[in-house]
């Protein structure tokens, strides 16, 4: 296997809409596994597939927190969705800053897995907004993209000050 590089905010890959699989073969199965080893190898609870540069409506998740529940939703949609929550986060695409912002509280997803076979899951929970996280993100959508308009030029403060301090 092998880890992917991980794009950061802002490159441009991160804003773009991800196309449908329609091929279900052995690099798609690759793919699956190295998202999967490179959101393991990052501690991270999900990764969607343009976080690695692949605009293709792809996102692994798992929420176990001992890395035992590894789960892969392909062209993933929100069927349903109730409630209105909290909801702290971070993103593997933006290093080291979290926010809070509203998220419906629960989720019906339905997607396909790696062999094409259709499923549902209903989340609640952090797999409820780790599932809406995720699928923003095929959707060229980042969590920041969420914040109030105060709060989102607060972000953009510190994202240029961070930038100054590392270049
Ligand atoms: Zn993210």
């Amino acid at each position: 296997m092998t880890l992917l590089e991980i794009k950061k905010y802002p490159d441009p890959v991160l804003k773009e809409q991800s196309v449908e699989v329609v091929t279900f073969d052995d690099e798609l199965g690759k793919l699956l596994d190295n998202m999967l080893e490179t959101m393991y190898a990052s501690n991270g609870v999900g990764l969607a597939a343009p976080q690695v540069g692949i605009l293709k409506r792809i996102a692994v998740v798992d929420v176990s927190r001992e890395g035992t529940n590894p789960l892969v939703f392909i062209n993933p949609e929100i069927i349903a969705k109730a409630g209105k929550v909290k909801s702290e986060e971070g993103c593997l695409s933006i290093p080291d800053y979290r926010d809070t912002i509203y998220r419906s509280a629960t989720v019906t997803v339905r997607a396909v897995d790696r062999k094409g076979k259709k499923f549902e899951v209903e989340a609640e929970e952090l797999f409820s907004m780790c599932l809406q996280h995720e699928i923003d993100h095929l959707d060229g959508i980042l969590f920041t993209d969420r914040l109030s308009r105060l709060k989102r030029e607060l972000f953009k403060r510190w994202f240029l000050k961070q930038q100054q301090e590392n270049g």
